[in-house]
């Protein structure tokens, strides 16, 4: 006789566990709160559906944090798995110049759920919309196995408001509380460059906090940054603001040049202004001369070694992080400690959590939606061999 399967939530995670179980062996029905299914997965598509990266796997594993919790995952259901597996239900994908993996062109976020749906209906897969989860003891949900796929806590219109913590908190399961991940982080600018920076993207920057470095783009905001390469250093970044209330992080404007050749660079001056010297030497544009005129004092900027070290090495100073709600991810939620191999719950057998409700961290860039799947895939694996 088949099993029952309930998998609360309607997100990524769920949706590929649920493609990935075996029809002839489970009953699976997706309960999902909102009117309709994936609607963070559709809010991610918007302005570029990064699927997953083509890095390669030991580099895409160590950009998990911590790195270890996914690597069996990822693995076992790599992004060149998760490409096949959208190109066998119509999705066809292709690598950016970013590396990241986007759907071909023409094929929009709608589509890509489209298909996934498709695939769920072909497995029979009953989905039950307007259904909210309200605790362990709501007999309307109960089955033989529970898989609990609730999502984070940004972004809340889509669903994912985390307002599920009390009932697993209750039954005694560590529930950290959540905080944003790969989001803005602020800078108290002084109004005058705020003015004259604000909406301007510094291109082909490293960022640095402690020794995790990231390079790509930044754009300057009235609040701060944000771009993909200060959501990269979050975990490090987060956790200066938990213990002393700011960061510090380091740019450098031009990370194709060393020390040495910015110094010789700056040899036979002649009578040019620093602003010139900039222009004409390393190709500066208003908002990087800008942005060193205001973090640096007037000696520095004007001291040629000194300005050539901080062209290389600009301390930024980062007071808070964006509000939770508008984070792209959060971290917190249910501790990794309560989770077995398999993310079964190790308190209440035959409960498993997948997906951002669980305490992990990833870039953007593709990583939290392959990590999403790649968990919806070995769980389902798990449950199919037992
Ligand atoms: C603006 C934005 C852009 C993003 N861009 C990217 C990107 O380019 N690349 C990338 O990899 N990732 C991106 N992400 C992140 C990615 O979308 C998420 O990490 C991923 O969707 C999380 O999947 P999940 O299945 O864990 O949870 P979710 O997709 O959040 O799904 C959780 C579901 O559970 C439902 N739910 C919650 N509580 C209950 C309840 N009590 N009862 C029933 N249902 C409930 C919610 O309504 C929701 O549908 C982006 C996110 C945002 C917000």
């Amino acid at each position: 006789m088949k099993k029952s399967i309930a998998i609360i939530g309607g997100g990524s995670a769920a949706l590929m566990l649920a493609a990935q179980l075996d029809e002839n062996k489970f009953d699976v029905t997706i309960y999902e709160r909102n009117a309709a299914v994936g609607r963070k997965f559709l809010v991610a598509g918007d302005g570029g559906f990064n699927l997953t990266h083509s890095e390669e796997l030991e580099k895409f594993i160590s950009r998990y944090t911590p790195s270890d919790f996914l690597k069996n995952s990822i693995s076992s259901f790599t992004n060149e798995n998760l490409r096949e597996w959208f190109s066998k239900i119509g999705i066809e994908t292709f690598v950016g110049s970013s590396k990241r993996v986007f759907p071909i062109e023409g094929i929009k976020p709608i589509d890509v759920l489209n298909a996934i749906l498709t695939e769920l209906k072909r497995k029979n897969v009953v989905i039950k919309t307007n259904h909210t989860w309200q605790g362990f003891e709501d007999s309307s949900f109960k089955a033989d196995i529970t898989i609990y796929a609730l999502g984070g806590s940004s972004w809340k219109v889509t669903g994912s408001d985390g307002s599920w913590t009390n009932y697993f908190s209750e039954k005694g399961i560590e529930v950290l509380p959540f905080q944003a991940s790969n989001c803005a982080y602020e800078v108290k600018w002084k109004e005058e460059f705020k003015s004259l920076a604000e909406g301007k993207t510094l291109k082909n920057i490293a960022i640095k906090c402690d020794a995790k470095e990231r390079k790509g783009e930044l754009v300057i905001t009235k609040f701060g940054l944000e771009g993909g390469a200060i959501y990269a250093l979050s975990p490090k970044i987060r956790s200066h603001l938990n213990d002393d209330d700011f960061a510090t992080v380091y740019l450098d404007l031009k990370p194709s040049l060393s020390l040495e050749q910015i110094r010789d660079k700056f040899s036979a001056r002649g009578n040019r202004s620093i602003k010139k010297l900039l222009i004409d030497r390393l190709n500066f544009d208003d908002t990087q001369i800008e942005l060193l005129k205001t973090l640096l004092s007037k000696d520095d900027f004007t001291y040629l070694e000194d300005l050539a070290k901080n062209i290389k090495n600009l301390p930024i100073t980062i007071t808070s992080a964006a509000p939770i709600d508008e984070a792209i991810s959060t971290v917190g939620g249910i501790s990794l400690n309560e989770v077995d191999a398999n993310f079964q719950l190790k308190k209440i057998p035959n409960n498993y959590c997948i997906g951002e409700m669980l305490d992990w961290d990833a870039p953007t860039g593709g990583y939290l939606l392959q990590g999403c799947f790649s968990m919806g895939y070995c769980l389902a694996q798990h449950l199919n061999n037992n």
